[in-house]
Formats: structure tokens, C-alpha cells, sequence
């Protein structure tokens, strides 16, 4: 069973990802930031293509929005490969695996997303293809049916996921190259929010887009995503061209704060402090006092506030740290656990 590229992320809607398709890098050059990771790749790449090899399978891991997809799609187009996109919750049986990886052709990609929510079975079917490029596939029913080992064309899996550590070891075993794509500098974001503008064909100012990128959480699909809500405003309530007031105008409509927290991140926070001195305290109890799924919490935005510098993990749960006291305008150790006040 295939998807095309356009999966189901963040609950983004649909035009969101026709956006995305049109925003996405299609060549090494125009992919930004990730400097080692892209250095590493585009010698990977260039030696496979040397050797008229398929690529080694790879694994990218990193928090959504940081240009998985993106990458594999790039990867393709650089080894000039048929990319074929599907995700771990997508492939039901083994039969719908077998499908697409007898369709493909020598060296071309298969860019799995959310590999860590494949099923047990289909994972252990992935693996021989992995490994042998061969698999088993049961022909006829009843009485006669038996099981036939089918050569598949070598083929490179692109394995995506946002959480490295809930994949087996056998599975991560059989990629050869895994890459962690890290959270992007404002600069880098900067350059792309540029860029993004350029295609929507926006004009937009040097501060403005430094406010924007600042403002993304690292994140290269809420920059864009803040650009195009930016853009709205500039179009409705300024001249049409976005500059760094519109853009604050903008942002303080969309409730961004000047950390470029969302008002979920603020009450994840709000929550921890005010109902649960600080923490620590339970992902499941966070999750519940806060009404977002506790895998959206931990994938998407713990993993932020922690790099911020807002929120520590701890082996008893979640904590608040002083970072975070102040960013509420909150006064640290006022309502912390066993102490005097
Ligand atoms: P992921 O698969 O990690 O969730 P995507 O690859 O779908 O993320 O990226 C989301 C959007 O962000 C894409 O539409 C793309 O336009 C943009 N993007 C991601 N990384 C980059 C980058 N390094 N340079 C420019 N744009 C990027």
C-alpha cells in the first residue's frame, strides 16, 4: 500500500501540504543547514553512484519537521531513482510490503516514515529484504498453498522516525548509515523563510524574517507555516509585503510568544508549575491536565522545551526549571516542593 508524499504530520491539513510539496528542496543545494549530515550524505551518495550500487539503507531520526521527508526525497533525485513513500502505520500485513518492494526497480528508494510503528510482523518480513533482497510470498490458498522466495532489485530503505528509541535492535542493526537531524539556528531558518518567500513570491524584509525564524522553535515547517500565516496578515491588514511590525502583529495574533513558544509549550509549563509545584510529575498526569496525547507531548514538544532549557527529565518526571519560573514571570522556589516559604 502506498501513500503518495503527502502523509498525515502534525495534523497539517491539506492545503498545508500542497504548500510543503512546493516549499520542499529537491537538490543538495538548496537543502540548508544539517551541515555535517549533508556532507556525510552527498559522499555516501556519490560513491554508490560511482560504484553503480544501490545505497546503503539509512535512518534518519529527529523531531518532525526537520526535513526527513525532505531528505529522502533529495536523495532520490541526486541518485536519479524512482522514491516510492509509505508509513510504518500504512503497512497493515506483510502482503502490503510485498507489493510495493516488488514494484520497485534497481536502486530505487523506499522512504518508510514512522518506521518505529510498523507492525511486528511486517518488520520481520522487512528484514531478509533488508538484508538478502529476498522475501517469501505465500501464492494460492487452501491445500495448495505455498510459499515461494522471490530476488527483489536492491533497493535503498529510508527508514524515518522521530523516535530512535522505540525501534528493535535488529531493525536498526540493518541500516548502515543512520543520521540525527538536529533542531536549526535562526540563521539557517532565516535563509529558509527567505527562500520559502521567493516561491510564494512574498517580498519580505531582513528583520522580519529573522523575527519569523526566531520565533519557529528550530523548525523548518513552522517557519514556513508562520510565514504563510504572516503573509495573511501583511495581505489583509498591511500592504501586502511583510515587515518586521506586521510580522509581530501577526505572531501575537497566532498567540507565538516572544520565545517563540506556542500556547500549548506555555501551558505545559503553566501546568507543571502551578498544579504540580514544579514537578516532578508524570507524562500521563501532564498529558491529561494539559488534553494533548502524551506521544505528541514527548515527540513534539518536550523535546524543544528541554532544549531551551525550560524543562528537565528526570527519573521521577517532568520538571519545571528556573528558566521556565521566569518565563511565566513566576517566582522560582516560591511553591517548590519541601521547601520554606
Ligand atoms: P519531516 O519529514 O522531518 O517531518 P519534512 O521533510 O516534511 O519534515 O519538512 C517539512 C517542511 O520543511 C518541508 O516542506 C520543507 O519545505 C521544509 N524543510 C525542511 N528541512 C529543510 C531544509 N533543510 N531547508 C529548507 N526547507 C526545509
Amino acid at each position: 500500500m502506498e501513500e503518495n508524499i503527502n502523509i498525515k504530520k502534525d495534523n497539517i491539513s491539506v492545503t498545508d501540504k500542497e504548500f510543503e510539496k512546493q516549499l520542499r528542496p529537491l537538490s543538495f543545494s538548496d537543502f540548508k543547514g544539517q551541515k555535517q549530515v549533508m556532507e556525510n550524505l552527498a559522499v555516501f551518495v556519490t560513491a554508490a553512484k560511482q560504484r553503480g550500487e544501490s545505497l546503503d539503507h539509512v535512518l534518519l531520526h529527529g523531531p518532525p519537521g526537520l526535513g526527513k521527508t525532505t531528505l529522502a526525497t533529495i536523495i532520490a533525485n541526486e541518485l536519479q531513482v524512482n522514491l516510492r513513500v509509505t508509513s510504518g502505520p500504512v503497512l497493515d500485513k506483510p502482503g502490503d510490503l510485498a507489493g510495493l518492494l516488488t514494484n520497485l526497480q534497481k536502486g530505487d528508494v523506499l522512504f518508510i516514515d514512522e518506521i518505529h510503528r510498523l507492525s511486528p510482523v511486517v518488520e520481520e518480513y522487512l528484514y531478509s529484504a533488508m538484508e538478502d533482497f529476498q522475501i517469501d510470498i505465500m501464492i494460492d490458498k487452501g491445500p495448495s498453498a505455498r510459499s515461494v522466495q522471490l530476488t527483489l532489485n536492491n533497493f535503498t530503505l529510508i527508514g524515518a522516525t522521530t523516535r530512535s528509541g522505540l525501534l528493535t535492535s535488529p531493525l536498526r542493526a540493518r541500516f548502515g548509515i543512520k543520521f540525527h537531524l538536529e533542531y536549526y539556528d535562526h540563521e539557517v531558518l532565516t535563509g529558509i523563510v527567505k527562500r520559502s518567500a521567493g516561491i510564494l513570491n512574498v517580498k519580505i524584509d531582513e528583520e522580519a524574517a529573522i523575527e519569523i525564524a526566531r520565533r519557529s522553535r528550530g523548525t523548518p515547517r513552522i517557519a514556513n507555516a508562520l510565514l504563510r500565516r504572516v503573509r495573511d496578515f501583511a495581505q489583509v491588514k498591511g500592504s501586502g509585503e511583510i515587515d518586521l511590525e506586521i510580522t509581530k502583529y501577526g505572531l501575537k495574533a497566532l498567540n507565538i510568544d516572544q520565545h517563540g513558544l506556542d500556547e500549548m509549550d506555555n501551558r505545559i509549563l503553566s501546568v507543571i508549575i502551578d498544579k504540580f509545584a514544579g514537578g516532578p510529575v508524570g507524562l500521563t498526569t501532564i498529558s491529561t491536565a494539559v488534553g494533548e496525547e502524551s506521544g505528541t507531548i514527548e515527540e513534539v514538544y518536550e523535546p524543544f522545551l528541554i532544549k531551551e532549557g525550560y524543562l528537565k527529565r528526570t527519573p521521577r518526571g517532568r520538571e519545571a526549571t528556573e528558566h521556565a519560573y521566569k518565563h511565566l514571570g513566576k517566582q522560582f522556589g516560591n511553591n517548590q516542593p519541601g521547601k520554606l516559604f
